[in-house]
C-alpha cells in the first residue's frame, strides 16, 4: 500500500444484521481520522457505493445464505488484495447457521406461498467456506478497536495480530468476581477468545461465547463443569449452540452431548 494513492478500503455486507458496520461507524473521531488516511470506496451504511471496484482492504460482514451471495463473494475475492472477515456471521456463519441443522426447506415451505421464489441455501456458511480470507475479526458485533487495529497494521505493512487467549483472562485481570465460581452461572468464558474486555463478566453476567472459540479451548472440561452445576446435556447443548454454533470447536463441542436437536 505503499505510494501516492491512499489505500482503497471497502466494506461489503451480506446476510448479517449490519451490527459489525454500525462498531466501525461507532468509532467516531478515529473514523474521521481513517477516512484521511484511506479511500473509503464502498461503504454503503456511510455513503460510498462502489462494489465492484478494486481495493486494498475488504471487510466483509455477513454469512454466505444465497447462491447469489456465493457469486458475489468470489467477485469481491478477486478485486481485493487484502479480504478480512468481520463478525461471527462472516467468520462462523453467525446465529443464522442455526438452521444448519434443521429442514430449512420444510421450514420455507410451511412459511412461504411460493417456497420456489425463496432462493436460499441449505446451510448458512462463513465467508472462509468459499473463499480464501485473510485475517478473522471474530465478536457479534466486532470490537471496533480491533478493526482499527486491523488497518492500522496493514497500513504499516504488518500483519494484524489475532487475539487468542480466553476471556477467563480479561476477566482476572480486570478482578472481577467470577460468576461460575461465586454464582454457580454456566459461563463459556474459559472457552472463547477474548477481546470483548470481559464485558459481560464486568455486568455481573455470563460469556455465551460471541468471540468465538479460544486456542487450546477445553470444551470437554468446561461440559464436565456445567454438568457439576446441574446442567442436562440439552441445556449444556444449547450454550454452545449460540451465535457460534457452526465454529467447529463449538459444533463438535455440542454434538458430544449426545443430547437431540430441539
Ligand atoms: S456478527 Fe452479530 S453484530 Fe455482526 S452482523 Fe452478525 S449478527 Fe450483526
Ligand atoms: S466469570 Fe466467566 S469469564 Fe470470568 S473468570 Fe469466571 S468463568 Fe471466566
Ligand atoms: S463476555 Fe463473552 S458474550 Fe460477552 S461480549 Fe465478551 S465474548 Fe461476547
Amino acid at each position: 500500500m505503499d505510494g501516492e494513492n491512499k489505500p482503497r478500503v471497502a466494506v461489503h455486507k451480506f446476510s448479517s444484521c449490519d451490527g459489525c458496520q454500525l462498531a466501525l461507524l461507532n468509532l467516531g473521531e478515529d473514523l474521521l481520522t481513517l477516512a484521511a488516511r484511506v479511500e473509503l470506496v464502498h461503504f454503503a451504511e456511510a455513503g460510498p457505493t462502489n462494489p465492484d471496484a478494486w481495493v486494498d482492504v475488504a471487510f466483509v460482514e455477513g454469512s454466505m445464505s444465497t447462491p447469489e451471495d456465493i457469486e458475489r463473494i468470489r467477485r469481491i475475492r478477486e478485486q481485493s488484495r487484502v479480504l478480512i472477515a468481520i463478525g461471527a456471521c462472516a467468520v462462523s456463519g453467525g446465529i443464522q447457521g442455526l438452521r444448519n441443522q434443521a429442514d430449512g426447506a420444510a421450514w420455507i415451505a410451511q412459511l412461504y406461498e411460493h417456497p420456489g421464489a425463496i432462493a436460499s441455501l441449505a446451510q448458512s456458511t462463513p465467508v472462509s467456506a468459499h473463499v480464501k480470507v485473510d485475517f478473522e475479526l471474530y465478536g457479534c458485533p466486532v470490537d471496533s478497536a480491533q478493526m482499527l487495529a486491523a488497518v492500522n497494521a496493514l497500513l504499516l505493512g504488518a500483519v494484524p495480530r489475532a487475539s487468542t487467549d480466553k476471556v477467563c483472562t480479561e476477566c482476572k485481570r480486570q478482578g472481577h468476581p467470577c460468576v461460575m465460581v461465586s454464582r454457580g452461572i454456566a459461563c463459556l468464558g474459559p472457552v472463547t477468545r477474548s477481546g470483548c474486555g470481559a464485558l459481560c463478566p464486568s455486568l455481573g453476567r455470563d460469556c455465551y461465547g460471541c468471540y468465538g472459540p479460544a486456542e487450546n479451548a477445553n470444551t470437554d472440561a468446561l461440559t464436565a463443569q456445567f454438568a457439576r452445576l446441574g446442567l442436562d446435556a440439552t441445556a449444556i447443548r444449547q450454550r454452545f449452540q449460540g451465535i457460534n454454533s457452526q465454529a467447529p470447536v463449538f459444533l463438535a463441542a455440542a454434538q458430544r452431548t449426545g443430547a437431540g436437536h430441539d
